[in-house]
């Protein structure tokens, strides 16, 4: 009995955080948060209703007008003090992203990484926010432009990488004068509620900075609420599609990043034990829960059987475990649901007739308490089958063989998700035509998995991405802030009387 009342106080409440703390809410729905390497429950989730949004963005709203006049200067060094506050704090961040999205422990700590550096992107914000003049336009008469702060602006955020897509949306929001109401993910609430702790200790202001949890009655309270003037959302393609026609019929700005099938083609000059090694990692890496997961390998000619040759030891040779050992390579699912339907593709797959040449069911892992699974290779995947058109996002790879480069691209092209792309070759003028005609927003050469750093900026194509600009880098600068020009003259420039023709540069 003592030890069921000392394990039931060890589960985490995760609440909202509003104007500075965490608040009580009217909503008392709640979520079970779960240890997915063992599938035991380690915290429980508040589930938002519209009121307690209301009590976010109201927050939000109040604390629009003085931080979006705060000295630019001086928004940037909160942002520098959060950069050091995420590094002291970084292990604990770590293991909590571990324990409730079962990543390993030196990925999570990667991801934080990726994240820290969106972070220093921001701490440049005056440069990245000045505007542009123009002296003497006309005979006294100068231009001016100036980016100024949006308003209230929205992130909805998934499971998959619970501290790095925050950190793609908020730093810039706030560092360019918005105030911000995060909705988390669900499944892996507890760490947003570490970065309103650190940013309030990195001296933001309250209200400047809130979080609600919920899942879709939070989201469609956020979609339907006139004060936010921006949404960022990254998470699946019909709930991207879903926040992106919503807020866009309710006259807010949105950028709604969805799912993926990203194909890497293996060209038969490829360097066939680089490519292997690409594959796994990026094949198999966090458990195949990245939107830019490798999914679908594409071999031209004869590079499917020498691929094979170094691809099965490696598979063979991946450790799979609880992400809290930095010596295993891949950890669990996030939960028992989505592992279950991951199983469901293996099953499908086999059904289609794509030969299963390593099946992640049989793997000893999948008979232990967490969420696990092994990692799964189809051969033979054509483009009819639903285990190649459809985003699995789990540890398994299909692999189509094609004739030639015309036809491998083709098959790209024609995918609906178009997010990210690679190909393995050592001959340049394929890599160039490969870049020049791929229908995909981000392309790897030799490089597995695409993803630009924090000054570039975040975006795939077609049904990956619905809106017109990426997220983070100058894209994020962009979509935070609205341009306003200015053109002024002075009493000496201004000639007598009125003018009623167009005017024009005398
Ligand atoms: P998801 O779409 O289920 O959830 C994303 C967010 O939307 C969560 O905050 C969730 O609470 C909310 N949500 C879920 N269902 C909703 C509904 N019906 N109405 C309103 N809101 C809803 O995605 P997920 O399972 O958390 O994350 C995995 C997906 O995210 C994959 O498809 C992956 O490819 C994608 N993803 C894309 C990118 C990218 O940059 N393109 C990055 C990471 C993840």
């Amino acid at each position: 009995m003592a030890e069921k009342a000392a394990a039931i106080s060890a589960v985490r409440n995760v609440g909202n955080w509003v104007n500075g703390g965490i608040v009580d809410m009217t909503s008392e729905r709640t979520m079970d948060v779960y240890e997915s390497a063992t599938g035991e429950v380690c915290a429980q989730v508040a589930m938002s209703n519209e009121a307690d949004v209301d009590a976010a963005v109201a927050a939000a709203k109040g604390a629009f007008p003085a931080w979006s006049r705060t000295p630019v200067l001086k928004r940037a060094r909160v942002m520098f003090k959060l950069k050091e506050l995420i590094e002291r704090d970084r292990g604990e961040l770590a293991a909590l992203i571990t324990q409730e999205h079962g990543k390993v422990l030196h990925d999570a700590d990667g991801s934080i990484q990726r994240g820290i550096e969106v972070v220093e992107f921001a701490c440049g914000i005056p440069h990245l926010i000045k505007g542009e003049f123009n002296d003497q336009v006309g005979t006294g008469v100068d231009t001016y432009s100036m980016r100024q702060a949006v308003g209230v602006c929205a992130g909805i955020t998934p499971f998959n990488f619970p501290a790095m897509v925050p950190l793609w949306m908020f730093p810039i929001a706030i560092a360019c004068g918005n105030t911000f109401v995060l909705k988390p993910s669900e499944k892996d609430p507890s760490i947003s509620l570490k970065w309103a702790e650190l940013l309030k200790e990195a001296g933001l202001p309250d209200g400047v900075f809130n979080v609600v949890q919920g899942d879709h009655v939070a989201v469609n309270s956020i979609l339907s609420d006139e004060r936010i003037a921006a949404v960022s959302f990254v998470g699946s393609t019909p709930v991207a599609e879903h926040v992106y026609k919503t807020s866009s019929a309710n006259g807010k700005r949105v950028q709604a990043l969805g799912g993926a099938k990203n194909h890497l083609v293996v060209m038969p000059d490829a360097d066939m034990e680089q490519a292997a090694d690409a594959l796994v990692g990026a094949g198999y890496g966090s458990a195949g829960e990245r939107c830019m997961a490798i999914s679908a390998i594409v071999t031209v000619g004869n590079a499917g059987d020498a691929l094979l040759d170094k691809l099965l030891p490696k598979i063979d040779a991946l450790k799979v475990g609880p992400g809290t050992d930095n010596n295993n390579d891949m950890g669990p699912l996030i939960t028992a649901e989505h592992r279950d339907k991951v199983r469901s593709y293996i099953d499908l797959g086999e059904e289609e007739g794509a030969s299963i040449l390593v099946d992640g069911r049989k793997h000893a892992c999948a008979e232990s308490a967490g969420y696990f699974l092994g990692p799964t290779l189809f051969d033979n995947a054509n483009a009819q089958m639903r285990v190649y058109q459809e985003e699995i996002f789990g540890p398994v790879l299909t692999m189509t063989r094609t004739e030639n480069f015309e036809q491998a691209v083709r098959l790209i092209n024609d995918h609906e998700y178009g997010n990210g792309t690679a190909i393995f070759t050592r001959d340049g003028d394929t890599a160039r035509a490969f870049a020049a005609e791929i229908q995909v927003g981000m392309v790897g050469i030799n490089v597995p998995i695409p993803v630009p750093l924090a000054f570039h900026s975040f975006g795939g194509w077609k049904r990956s991405l619905f809106g017109d600009m990426s997220i983070y880098g100058m894209e994020g600068v962009r979509f935070y802030t609205r341009l306003k020009t200015v053109t002024s003259r002075w009493p000496t420039g201004i000639r007598a009387g009125a003018e009623f023709s167009m005017p024009i540069m005398r």
